[in-house]
């Protein structure tokens, strides 16, 4: 007994796991004979009643077994395949809010359908989430039937479908598509401007499929959707020119006379600027130039955006050098960061500098591109009521699930059990021996007619093995992730009768690899071909070769490297031994790989040289593997570390993000925004009078100018003249307060009254919409600036995060106040006898996306553009 109590003690939590969902196991097989008795229509019925006790109130974990036994029986009579046990277990497993690791080939895609179907049945949506739109149509299309034949609804969004399409998918019981497409769904549902426009609903369930890809690989970069401001490519091209001449006579000016200057550089700070000399100089030439005509100033608001180019052009050939600040490849400009040397990958200079340097350097002039909303893959799935995951690699990674998700992993048994041999790791002093070595053993192969698999690390290596392999003639596929479908096709053979591919670790992830090639794909061939079609000789022809194929050996799997975690060369591994196939595995190693030249510690090399690695000799060493091993755990915990803290600031937009959305969707969903103005309204005037008049002290003429002039520059607001004829004590803040909202509803009445109610409000509702998009835009870009410069805070000693922290929270309240400045200041200023909504709204967007070359106010900018000037 105390054995028995010791046992169970230490049990890992694993199997105490299953040993529980093995109960419910049970249960559900016994079931499913029921079922099995039932007709069709009979068991179609299951759903309706199923459905009604959810809505009444019975919770889904009791309606599981029942549920589940159904989805058995539905599938052996549609799809003719029958959920295995450990495929039962994974669905329950799956249902419970955690990741079900089950290995490469064990039949994940079936699997859902348990946990789908049971989430479906409350109507609330079910997501089911893959890594590319290949997997979703082939996923959809599979279990679609089966579905379909119990009565719940299926679509699939894809990026291609437009609004309706896409809110008809959203609709469905269950929702197949990308982590991509689901989350710019959601982001695009938070800039719309009108309700119908919605595609989602609440976020219910996500069943992630290759959860440790999507959750974990591309945790590292959030999602973007940005917009791009188009470059009036002729104009920064003539006013290079234009300033580079200038520039040029300058410079041999000055050395022979001693004039006044007519540009400064400063580069320290990477400032330069025209001097009063300069500026009239340079108004001359555009004049003669015909920019504009002689009378007008460069420095009139319709002008200015002259100036900035010619700025710009000016700081382009004075302050940034080629080859120092910046390198030009491929046509285009590359930022070199000044402290690490290094190039900064997609990076640009903003407000028109970068465009200025590419009109320099005569190369094309990209148009400008923006953030227009952004999330992280953690955040987004975390809208989700519930999530669940499943791989065939996760245990390696199960903390950071834990910690990040709120996700436990459960391994769940092999169907079969697994005669892979994983051969030891072959370890070579240099990588040109090693690629020797990895070329003998696919020679090996190749004679065997034994199938083989190549991993590589990155496209590159591939392409090197490649041209290896070409040298000597024999017959290969490459695969690097990037056409889904097309790779798909070609991975489904790579267990073919002799055939080699090489491929990097995401290529075809997600497709099952036959050993003998896969059947369908034959027959589509022979199909498709002018070759003479016989079923059964293709057959037949196909089941000798699988035998053959079983007979070399099984799918061989060549590792070129380790990779940067054990997770991905146990999914390579996995490529090879599905469902109890034979096959094998073998990494190579050489010293000079990345993983043991930068994690390695120093004195390993020479223990490892001590054991007998020589020259043109591998050592293989259980040690050596162990300590490679430990190299990889270190990188593993750095990468995590990386997302980690990536997370760590996107909680903090997050909040303000989540804020926002909020209020957005308030908008949105209210039918008339005149309420929310009235308060803002009230809010805007109390806070500028207070201003100006903390106390009654400073109730002085100075004072009350200063606020005359604000209130009627953004506001239009008039006083009369003897308003502020007041004796101290009766005037109060309160009264001017008052007064301004009175003025101000007065003639919001009047507008409203003009312009029929209806039209008014829809034109109000949008531009608050617009208002408050352009703000969180540009609310955006700052706190990309502030993330990239506030490490600096560390040299002050100060801890970056918490600086962030404070910082963004005090812009978030700063934008807050300025877009209902703005709302308050547009709609009072806003004139119907001179422009209509539309051509308001219009150029609102437009006079955002130039507001820093513009320097004047919006409604000089509609003023201009109307007199077609500008
Ligand atoms: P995974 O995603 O786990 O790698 P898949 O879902 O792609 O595996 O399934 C691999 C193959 O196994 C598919 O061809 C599928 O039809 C088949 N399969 C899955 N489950 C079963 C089953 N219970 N019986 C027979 N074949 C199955
Ligand atoms: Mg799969």
């Amino acid at each position: 007994m105390l054995i028995n109590f010791l046992k169970n003690f230490f049990k890992s939590k694993n199997q105490k796991t299953l040993e529980k969902i093995n109960i419910t196991l049970n249960i559900i097989n016994d079931m499913a004979v029921k079922f099995s008795k039932f007709s069709d229509k009979k068991l179609k019925e299951y759903t309706f009643k199923y459905r009604n006790e959810v809505f009444n109130g019975v919770s889904l974990d009791m309606i599981l077994p029942k549920a589940y036994s159904l989805v058995i029986e539905a599938s052996k009579r549609i799809l003719g395949i029958k959920h295995f046990n450990v495929q039962i277990i994974g669905g329950i497993v799956l249902h419970n809010s955690c990741i079900a690791e089950m290995k490469t080939g064990e039949g994940k895609t079936l699997t859902s359908t348990l946990p789908i179907y049971l989430n479906a049945l409350s109507c609330r949506g079910v997501h089911v989430v893959t890594m590319n739109d290949y997997l979703a149509k082939r996923d959809y299309n599979q279990n679609k039937k089966l579905f379909n034949f119990l009565g719940v609804s299926v679509g699939l969004n894809l990026p291609e479908m437009d609004l309706n399409k896409k809110k008809k998918s959203y609709l469905e019981d269950i929702t197949y598509g990308t982590n991509n497409e689901f989350c710019f769904d959601y982001l695009r549902d938070n800039m719309i401007f009108c309700m119908d426009q919605k595609v989602q609903r609440n976020l219910n369930y996500a069943i992630i499929d290759e959860v440790d890809s999507i959750l974990i690989d591309e945790a590292r970069t959030p999602l973007v959707m940005s917009g791009s401001l188009s470059a009036d490519k002729k104009l920064y091209n003539q006013i290079n020119n234009l300033v580079s001449n200038f520039i040029l006579e300058e410079n041999s000016f000055l050395q022979n006379c001693d004039s006044e200057k007519t540009f400064c550089i400063d580069e320290k700070r990477k400032q330069a600027y025209f001097t009063e000399v300069g500026f009239i100089k340079l108004e001359k030439i555009f004049v003669e130039r015909n920019f504009f005509k002689k009378n007008y100033s460069l420095y009139s608001s319709k002008n200015i955006i002259f100036f900035q180019y010619a700025t710009n052009a000016l700081k382009a050939h004075t302050l940034f050098f080629k080859n120092k600040d910046y390198i030009v490849k491929n046509k285009k400009i590359l930022i070199v960061d000044e402290h690490t040397g290094r190039v900064s990958k997609g990076r640009r200079w903003s407000d028109g500098l970068h465009q200025a340097i590419e009109a320099k350097e005569n190369i094309e002039i990209n148009n400008e591109n923006y953030t227009l909303a952004s999330i992280t893959f953690q955040n987004y799935f975390r809208l989700y009521k519930k999530i669940s995951g499943m791989t065939g690699t996760a245990a390696t990674e199960s903390e950071e699930f834990k910690s990040i998700y709120n996700l436990d992993t459960v391994s769940i048994p092999t169907n079969k059990s697994i005669v892979r041999k994983d051969l030891p790791d072959l370890i070579y002093m240099t990588e040109k021996e090693k690629i020797k070595a990895i070329i003998e053993d696919i020679k090996s192969c190749v004679k065997r007619k034994q199938p083989v698999l190549v991993g590589t690390i990155s496209i590159e290596k591939s392409e090197f093995i490649s041209k290896k392999l070409q040298q000597l003639n024999i017959k290969h596929k490459v695969l690097n992730a990037k056409f889904h479908d097309k790779e798909a096709e070609i991975v489904k053979m790579a267990g073919a009768l002799g055939s080699v591919t090489i491929a990097t670790n995401m290529a075809g992830r997600g497709t099952d690899i036959m050993l003998g090639g896969d059947f369908n794909s034959l027959l589509k061939y022979y199909k498709s071909s002018k070759l003479k079609f016989n079923y059964k000789k293709i057959f037949n022809l196909w089941e000798k070769n699988r035998k053959f194929v079983l007979n070399s050996g099984g799918l061989h799997i060549i590792g070129t490297e380790r990779h940067e975690s054990r997770r991905i060369d146990n999914q390579l591994k996995g490529r090879a031994g599905r469902q109890g196939d034979v096959g094998s595995s073998r990494f190579y190693i050489s010293m000079e790989d990345y993983l043991l030249r930068i994690f390695l510690p120093d004195n390993m090399i020479n223990i490892i040289k001590s054991l007998g690695l020589k020259k043109n000799k591998s050592i293989n060493n259980i040690f050596v593997s162990n300590a490679i091993q430990n190299s990889q755990k270190k990188l593993e915990n750095y990468n995590y570390e990386i997302r980690a803290r990536l997370l760590e600031y996107d909680d903090i937009i997050n909040e303000q993000r989540t804020i926002f959305y909020e209020k957005r969707n308030k908008i949105l969903r209210d039918n008339k925004v005149d309420k929310i103005i009235f308060e803002i309204s009230k809010e805007i005037f109390k806070s500028i009078v207070n201003m100006y008049f903390v106390d009654s002290r400073q109730y002085n003429k100075k004072n009350i100018k200063m606020l005359k002039k604000y209130v009627e520059k953004f506001f239009k607001i008039k006083f009369s003249r003897n308003f502020f004829c007041f004796k101290k004590k009766t005037f109060h803040n309160k009264r001017v307060i008052s007064f301004i909202v009175k003025v101000l509803e007065n003639r919001y009445k009047r507008k409203k009254y003009y312009l029929k109610k209806n039209n008014f409000n829809k034109f109000e509702k949008i531009l608050v919409l617009k208002i408050l998009d352009l703000f969180w835009r540009e609310h955006l870009y700052d706190l990309e600036h502030l993330k990239n410069s506030i490490f600096l805070r560390g040299y002050a000693e100060k801890d970056p995060k918490q600086e962030y922290k404070k910082e963004s929270f005090l812009m978030f309240m700063k934008m807050i106040w300025s877009i209902k400045h703005e709302i308050v200041s547009l709609i009072s200023l806003f004139s119907y006898e001179k422009c209509s909504f539309e051509y308001f709204i219009y150029t609102l967007d437009e006079f955002y996306n130039n507001k820093f070359f513009l320097k004047t106010s919006f409604f000089e900018f509609i003023k201009y553009k109307k007199s077609k000037k500008f």
